[in-house]
């Protein structure tokens, strides 16, 4: 029997005509590079973002399907292609500024993007991408975030006011199924390139309710939200949606992230929740531990944090400052939500370092995801809390497979789960802890290094005949690359030389600061690196890079 209900499509143009028609004087609060702030409306955010999407249609000839680039900070510019991007039909691609110029050419090649709305702060690196690309786009739209000076210098480009210019009042979204793409993020492969993962409007609006439920985020009318975690980042976890759809207020940073800029714009938005990486909340905490004025943050404050481990000692900081930290685990591919450490009941009336340790678990599936564990030889493992294997997920906002590489195997399995990469163990609450990553990574202020471009990079060093890599504590960034070195006999090469040397192919976070010189590094019988064994050797020293 068919459903008497109506067959209506999910779309995020219903979240940005809901946060416009019910919440139009809802504020967005923005900090411009000058550090001045500026103030604008959902209901701004509505009218211009329609702007934008008859504007991408008529004068640029974007048609639905069509993958349109962001390269910009957090702010309101940024806020309206979210939605004015779909609103064309067309696919928001958010580039990751801090990419080297090299891997922002592959992933604009890649997706075929036809149009680029880039910050005028940020033409210094369109410039170096530019002539890096088999086909650049169309459009080059610059939004006048500094004030525009630097747009008017700049060739092929047209200013963004002047692009979205019009009256949109009467227009249209095209028609589309809840399936087609709404947007795209690319995910740092451990070799290889990155890899696109595309959302449809079906999964982002899923995502986005879910989100808001009380368990979760907890979002709702009377939020103002700080989105410190950057908007080209699995689209700043989709918050944006979340809290537009339930009308909460959005405070974007720019690119201020200094705790004390932080501080100061979360005080003068009134913030009642915030997301970033645990980096930026170490660097809160230690501000906020040594005040040189009193804070007036509001009371009973929520900060969901993820992309790296919250270590429980962090929980304990902030709640004795009245402020909740919510973990959150998940990824790029899961749009990227998949658990959170939710208490129940009976657990709410723990101890308080026992409630704490729970949540500094990643925590059970959130509704409409499931988890499970998989060893390679033992298959799924019980939920004992000891058993280990591989945290494997499927659900309506995981992805199935990559965009441009139709075949990757080796990221899902046959049964239809997405193979994480990460290692962790479930006990019987259902409550998912990371022990461990099985892809070769190293996440350092919450962005990507892969191990195996570092390796091969050194190894083209004439004087080195091996080097291996694995992660190191940071007590700010969390992990750096610690690169292991033979020399070729009779060879010479020190650590400054060497860094110089693998300087000019990495972005500036990318470049290591810690070396280790030895006569051999360990090896499995097959000849590969040891990793296990030599995390395990380096696991007490200390990154030198500096805070
Ligand atoms: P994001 O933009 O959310 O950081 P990525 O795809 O770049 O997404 O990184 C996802 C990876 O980051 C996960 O597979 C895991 O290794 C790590 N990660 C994310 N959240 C957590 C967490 N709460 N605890 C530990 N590791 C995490």
């Amino acid at each position: 029997m068919q459903s008497t209900m109506m067959p209506v499509q999910l779309s995020t143009n219903w979240i940005l005509d809901r946060a416009g028609t019910y919440f139009g004087e809802q504020t967005i609060l923005g900090r411009r590079p000058d550090k001045s702030t500026y103030r604008c409306s959902y209901a701004d955010i509505r009218r211009r973002a329609r702007q934008l999407a008859q504007a991408l249609r008529d004068k640029a000839g974007v048609a639905r399907g069509d993958p349109v680039a962001t390269l910009c900070w957090n702010h309101s510019w940024h806020l309206e292609s979210y939605f004015g991007i779909p609103a064309a039909g067309a696919v928001l691609h958010t580039l990751n500024l801090r990419l080297s110029p090299d891997d922002i050419a592959y992933i604009m090649d890649s997706a075929g993007d036809r149009v680029l709305i880039v910050d005028d702060v940020l033409l210094p690196v369109w410039e170096r991408v530019k002539p890096l690309l088999r086909k650049p786009p169309s459009h080059v739209i610059v939004v006048p975030f500094d004030g525009g000076a630097a747009a008017a210098a700049a060739d092929g480009t047209q200013g963004y006011e002047e692009f979205i210019a019009g009256d949109a009042s009467a227009y249209e979204y095209p028609a589309q199924d809840e399936n087609e793409a709404v947007g795209m993020c690319y995910t740092s492969g451990t070799t290889g390139r990155p890899k696109g993962v595309v959302y449809s409007h079906r999964s982002m609006v899923l995502h986005a309710i879910t989100g808001c439920m009380p368990d979760l985020f907890a979002l709702s009318a009377r939020d103002q939200v700080m989105m410190v975690t950057p908007m080209f980042h699995a689209n700043a976890w989709a918050v944006p949606f979340s809290a537009a759809m339930v009308g909460a207020g959005q405070i974007l940073p720019g690119p201020h992230l200094g705790a004390e800029d932080l501080l100061d714009l979360m005080e003068e938005g009134q913030a009642t929740m915030a997301l970033g990486v645990p980096t930026i909340w170490m660097m809160i905490f230690q501000a906020l531990s040594a005040p040189t004025r009193e804070r007036r943050l509001v009371k009973g404050m929520r900060m969901l944090i993820g992309g790296a481990a919250v270590p429980q000692s962090m929980v304990a900081n902030f709640e004795r400052l009245d402020m909740h930290i919510l973990q959150g685990w998940g990824m790029t591919e899961t749009s990227p939500l998949a658990s959170v450490p939710i208490l129940k009941p009976a657990q709410a009336a723990l101890p308080t370092h026992e409630r704490q340790a729970i949540r500094a678990m990643q925590g059970m599936a959130v509704p409409l995801v499931e988890m499970r564990i998989v060893d390679d030889i033992e298959g799924v493992r019980p939920w004992d809390g000891q058993s280990s294997g591989e945290v494997q997920v499927r659900g309506p906002w995981i992805t199935g497979s990559y965009h441009d590489t139709p075949n990757d195997p080796g990221k899902f399995t046959d049964d239809g789960w997405l193979r994480t990469g990460d290692i962790g163990t479930i006990d019987a609450q259902g409550y998912m802890r990371l022990v461990d990553r099985s892809k070769d990574m190293i996440k350092s202020g919450g962005e990507w290094i892969s191990s195996v471009e570092l390796e091969n990079l050194a190894m083209g060093h004439p004087a080195v005949a091996e080097a291996s890599v694995v992660a190191i504590p940071h007590p700010k960034w969390g992990e750096r690359p610690l690169v292991v070195v033979v020399k070729r006999p009779g060879a010479e090469v020190d650590a400054a030389a060497l860094r110089e040397f693998m300087r000019p192919k990495l972005a500036r976070y990318q470049v290591p600061d810690d070396f280790e010189w030895v006569d051999a590094i360990p090896k499995t019988s097959t000849g590969k690196f040891l990793k296990t064994k030599m995390r395990e050797m380096y696991r007490d020293r200390l990154s030198v890079t500096p805070d």
